[in-house]
């Protein structure tokens, strides 16, 4: 066999090629997962490209460390002890190529073939694609709507797993978030366990709802990791991420891992941003952002209570940028994105956030990037052949 079975494994991203159909301009898609462009502070960045020239010359454009940019570890780490009360040091966070690399960077130090990974289900697709590489055995455990069933993630922490891999905050796909309870009985059983506990918080500054939650593990679980992105709040494109764990045996092994991948994240980027941050308020951004998805989340799930037939459920999410629908059982939301298409309006049907089932009942709407009368007049489109 000319290929290797990881990559033969590996399902191409569903989402890439739905994306493809929704290209054309006539759909309406809630199909993306793209932030809005306003949170790209564009002139702001323009300066700061011109500003990291200017005053660090050819060191913007040389090598550098795999770690990443000390200024810029610094403000990640100031951030989460001034939100979260934690202790975090720059020497506890290494810079990443978007989280997506974070994802290949845990799977790389952790699994060998056939072990054990605890995931959500449904979970983040990204997420499911990256570990496949490394042909684990997935333990999908149910997300309930307070968060991860208890007993089937303590019979999958007994059974072995290396790491779970939790997205505790305006989860994607579901836009569900963790209770508090939940969060301190999930925390609990990890502590009686040997199981890494990652968890994934690209959305969790993006509250519109609610308050702001402790994390599960971060700051209590000696194998604890915490990553974070700036993808949601400033740009997707320069792929700045981040992993924060204050285990330093698997820190090790991580910056070893990112080494071998790409010897480091764009330093260009890495200035650049820490130039932005340095120079612009950053919260007061943050809080634009927020406000407009707290409209478009409003807008699409009023004309949802307005149109859609009463069997169809679907989650309510506190920030975020996705919704989830459930139909009846035995549905198929596969089916029903092929009628929705004649219709012109696209989402992605639930089956690539699922590991092992097929033909799912469920399936994934994001508000993030259509009008208001785009939204409503969409999803008066997609009723009408609910
Ligand atoms: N984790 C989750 C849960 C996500 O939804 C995404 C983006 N869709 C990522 C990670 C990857 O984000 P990044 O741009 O930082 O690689």
């Amino acid at each position: 066999m000319r290929y290797s079975r990881r990559i033969l494994a590996t399902p191409s991203s569903f989402i890439r090629d739905i994306l493809k159909v929704t290209e054309d301009p006539s759909v309406t898609s809630f199909a993306g997962g793209l932030p809005n462009p306003i949170s790209f502070p564009q002139e702001a960045l323009k300066e700061s490209a011109c500003n990291i020239i200017d005053n660090y010359g050819a060191k913007v454009f040389q090598y550098s460390t795999t770690e990443g940019y000390l200024p810029l570890r610094q403000f990640v780490a100031d951030k989460y002890n001034k939100n979260f009360g934690l202790n975090i040091k720059p020497a506890d966070v290494l810079i990443t190529t978007g989280s997506q690399q974070a994802l290949d960077l845990i799977a790389k130090a952790l699994l060998n073939n056939g072990d054990k990974v605890i995931v959500e289900e449904p979970g983040y697709l990204g997420a499911i694609q990256a570990f496949c590489m490394f042909e684990p055995q997935f333990m999908p455990v149910t997300l309930e709507h307070e968060g991860l069933n208890l007993e089937e993630l303590e019979n999958a922490l007994k059974a072995g797993a290396k790491f779970a891999y939790l997205v505790p905050n305006f989860q994607n796909p579901s836009g569900l978030t963790y209770t508090q309870e939940r969060r301190e009985a999930i925390c609990k059983l990890f502590d009686k366990y040997d199981t890494v506990l990652v968890e994934d918080d690209p959305y969790g500054e993006l509250r519109f709802k609610g308050k702001k939650l402790p994390y599960i593990g971060a700051g209590k679980l000696a194998h604890s990791v915490l990553l974070g992105t700036f993808s949601k709040t400033v740009t997707p494109g320069m792929r700045l991420g981040y992993i924060i764990t204050q285990d330093e045996e698997l820190m090790g092994h991580l910056v070893t891992a990112k080494q071998s991948s790409d010897l480091h994240t764009n330093i260009f980027s890495q200035y650049m941003i820490a130039d932005y941050l340095a120079h612009n308020e950053y919260q007061k951004h943050v809080d634009k952002i927020t406000a407009l998805y707290r409209e478009q989340s409003d807008s699409m799930l009023s004309a949802m209570r307005e149109f859609f037939p009463p069997h169809v459920r679907y989650t309510e999410p506190e920030g975020g940028m996705f919704i989830w629908v459930t139909l009846p059982e035995g549905q198929s939301a596969l089916a029903l994105f092929h009628k929705a298409m004649e219709k012109k309006v696209a989402f992605v049907p639930g089956d690539p956030f699922y590991v092992d089932k097929h033909d799912v009942n469920t399936f994934r709407l994001n508000y993030t990037n259509s009008t208001d009368e785009m939204i409503r007049d969409g999803i008066k489109r997609l009723a009408s052949v609910l």
